[in-house]
């Protein structure tokens, strides 16, 4: 049965090698060597899969321009699983990404129906505090999809590369969908190509770092930076097997095929809505070339996308975390104590007895309090290595773990509280 991936239902993706068969998309532990010092969530393969970001690791390598970017909807309660997305942009910030924050209050005023006003209190109080505490520096830009004049225009002038066949085919839409609720998808759309627009610098690489569920956003936002771009660069082959670019455009402005011809370095032959480049030996120059001529005859340039898709965490009871059920989860705004003993309630893989569990071994993999320290709680790899093994081999007992958690998570909400209380008094300085 084919797997369908929906950014605003319930899904529970428990397999997910079957994203790199039917969805292209690439594991990531085949790139993770190529970073000098990979965040954790990288390290233990928590983030599994991407999409295009070898062209982020060259940008990092070859100090280029890049940019990262993702946003939250604003519909109350940020929890673990939105501190995910929030390291993963601080990290890429870090490592040199010009860092992009987008509230998606379009898409919860028209999908869940939350109100302008409420939409922009939660996105400050429950977003963008945390994400502040936890270190997104103020060199970044943050904003609220409903005031960026750059998001809404360009949300129209997606439009008009995209129809409803496309949405549907994506989003599984019928006659009922609104069209705001179509539209919210083209608003996450301008927010994933707005850092490659000319007042930040142009075309440049772009990592979206996401939970698997919103993969079909990516798919539709690099469907149409394709089809925005004014040219299309093809790799070619001649009868006598010798390969050559062709640069081909159905509508560029008249001129500007031929100064594409004329700028470039090698051997080129201008025919009638396309030209040949042959011999080209530096695709970036190619590229940044044809992008050059694109910008100055006012069209778009966009180099589609890069995401990377990380695993959800469970609920602390088992099954998925829900925003609607607290005690599966744990809030980033949690008393640290009652957090505490939400921990020291989570599901374990412990067997039913310590006699078993001493002769058999628990099982980590199914354990909350174990999945607590692996994504948020013991950075050092060989204590959680230590951890893993004690546990399969009967050595450890689950209350060890889970009083390990409880203080581990007070220590953390509490720091983070007294951060978050301090943001308060930073949001100036970001421009909110
Ligand atoms: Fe989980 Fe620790 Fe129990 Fe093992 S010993 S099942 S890691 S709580």
């Amino acid at each position: 049965m084919n797997m369908k991936l929906d950014p605003w239902g319930s899904v529970n993706i428990d397999d997910y090698s079957k994203l790199f068969d039917e969805f292209g998309i690439l594991p990531f532990e085949d790139i993770c060597s190529e970073l000098p010092d990979p965040h954790r969530y990288m390290r233990r393969k928590i983030i599994f899969g991407h999409r295009s970001y070898d062209l982020i690791t060259d940008a990092m390598k070859n100090k280029d321009p890049f940019s990262v970017m993702s946003g939250f909807m604003p519909t109350g309660g940020g929890h673990l699983g939105h501190k995910m997305v929030m390291e993963e942009i601080i990290w890429h910030q870090k490592m040199g990404a010009d860092a992009f924050v987008g509230i998606a209050d379009r898409e919860a005023y028209s999908v869940r129906g939350i109100s302008w006003e409420k939409c922009r209190q939660i996105g400050i109080e429950d977003y963008i505090v945390s994400l502040i505490a936890l270190g997104f520096e103020p060199n970044g830009h943050i904003y609220f999809q409903s005031e960026s004049d750059n998001v809404k225009e360009l949300t129209f002038e997606l439009g008009s590369k995209t129809n409803f066949s496309e949405l549907s085919a994506i989003y599984g839409f019928s006659g009922e969908t609104s069209v705001s609720h179509m539209t919210s998808t083209l608003s996450q759309s301008a927010d994933i190509l707005q850092p490659q627009l000319s007042e930040y610098g142009g075309p440049k690489p772009t990592v979206i770092p996401v939970g698997a569920d919103q993969d079909p956003h990516m798919r539709l936002t690099r469907g149409i930076a394709h089809k925005m771009n004014m040219f299309r660069i093809e790799g070619r082959e001649d009868k006598n097997k010798d390969k050559y670019f062709s640069v081909r455009s159905k509508a560029a402005p008249e001129g500007a095929l031929a100064d594409v011809a004329e700028r470039l370095p090698w051997d080129t032959k201008l025919f009638e809505g396309h030209v040949d480049v042959f011999g080209a030996d530096d695709y970036s120059k190619l590229l940044n070339t044809v992008r050059e001529v694109e910008i100055e005859y006012g069209g778009y340039a966009f180099v589609p996308p890069a995401s990377t898709y990380h695993r959800f965490m469970s609920g602390l009871q088992g099954g998925k975390m829900s925003s609607s059920v607290p005690e599966s989860i744990i809030s980033l705004k949690d008393d640290p104590k009652a957090a505490a003993k939400k921990v020291k309630r989570a599901k374990t893989g412990g067997r039913m007895t310590l006699e078993e569990q001493k002769k058999l071994g628990g099982d980590p993999n199914n354990c909350s309090a174990y999945e607590l320290l692996m994504f948020h709680l013991v950075e050092d790899d060989k204590e959680l290595e230590e951890i893993y093994d004690e546990c399969v081999c009967g050595k450890r007992m689950c209350g060890t773990c889970k009083a390990l958690a409880a203080e581990l998570m007070t220590e953390f909400l509490t720091e983070h509280q007294e951060k978050r209380e301090l943001a308060k008094d930073r949001l100036d300085d970001y421009g909110l």
